[in-house]
């Protein structure tokens, strides 16, 4: 039952990492294809218009009167303005292709398959590829602060703690119903590292703060929210031998803190660890 559930967790992470995704590459991918639909346009507009000129040009250049009012076509503010408008559609076309391939390749600095173990690593690294990861669904609603404390590397499992992180960002950013801010904030003590997320989103009453950890609560709206993520977020920091606690104050704000050693004791999590690859 064990190994089960740790499976399903697994599972789960999957699937939010990949609605993650899904959600961050469905935007560029749905204006650069409606771009490129008014070019094509554009360009039949203008392919058809070039035609017409060519057919004409000879007739009409015979004629001075003619061939002065050609003239002035050529400078037609329509073609002028589609021109322009083409330019800029280009532009953010290939805005939207480069920022798709930023999300591939955070994506794969964030998954890391292949690398599943433990390592030591900076854990304000995987900060950054995370909220390269959820900058798209993040920046709508919050501006992102960085208050990065003096950190020593960390023995975790870089790509569980990873989710985490996005698990309370994009929790924090769906609690914020405005604009407001994301504070990560992080700090150590020489034995342990803190990292913070703290939101000016609408906060929690203590019934719904005693709640969050448990499989399957939620506030959302259906296909909106599975309950999962802090559920899974806490069994991931338990397994790295830490805490992840909450506090929060309706309409204020919500503070969730993670408390992990920096050091494991090999023992211990080498155990969790390989139940959770079964
Ligand atoms: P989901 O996001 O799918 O609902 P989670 O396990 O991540 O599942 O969160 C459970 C519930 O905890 C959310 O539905 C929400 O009610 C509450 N919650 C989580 N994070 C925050 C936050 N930063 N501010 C306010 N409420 C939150």
């Amino acid at each position: 039952a064990h190994v089960q559930l740790l499976q399903s967790e697994k599972l789960a992470s999957i699937g939010q990492l990949a609605a993650g995704v899904a959600h961050e590459i469905n935007n560029p991918i749905g204006f650069i294809n409606s771009n490129l639909g008014t070019l094509s346009e554009y360009a039949s507009a203008l392919l058809k218009l070039i035609e017409t000129y060519e057919m004409g040009e000879a007739q009409l250049r015979a004629d001075p009167e003619f061939s002065a009012r050609l003239d002035d076509v050529k400078k037609d503010a329509d073609i002028a303005f589609a021109r322009e408008d083409i330019l800029s559609l280009l532009d953010e076309s290939m805005e939207g292709t480069q920022r798709v391939r930023d999300i591939v390749q955070s994506l794969r600095d964030f998954s890391r398959p292949g690398e599943m173990g433990w390592e030591i690593v900076d854990v304000h690294q995987g900060i950054n590829s995370t909220l390269n990861v959820v900058r798209n669904e993040v920046k709508h609603t919050a501006e992102v602060i960085l208050e990065y404390g003096d950190l020593p590397s960390v023995e975790c499992v870089p790509s569980q703690l990873n989710q985490v992180v996005m698990n309370l960002l994009v929790n924090a950013a769906q609690a914020i119903p405005d604009y407001g801010t994301i504070t990560i904030r992080t700090s150590s003590d020489g034995d342990q590292v803190a990292i913070a997320v703290i939101d000016t989103g609408a906060g929690m009453a203590a019934e719904t703060c005693a709640k969050v950890f448990d499989p399957f609560f939620t506030t959302k709206p259906v296909g909106k929210g599975t309950g999962l993520g802090l559920s899974v977020s806490y069994s991931i920091i338990e397994r790295h031998n830490g805490r992840i606690d909450v506090q929060s104050e309706p309409g204020v704000g919500t503070t969730f803190t993670m408390r992990l050693p920096i050091r494991q004791t090999p023992a211990v999590e080498l155990d969790g660890l390989s139940s959770g690859a079964c």
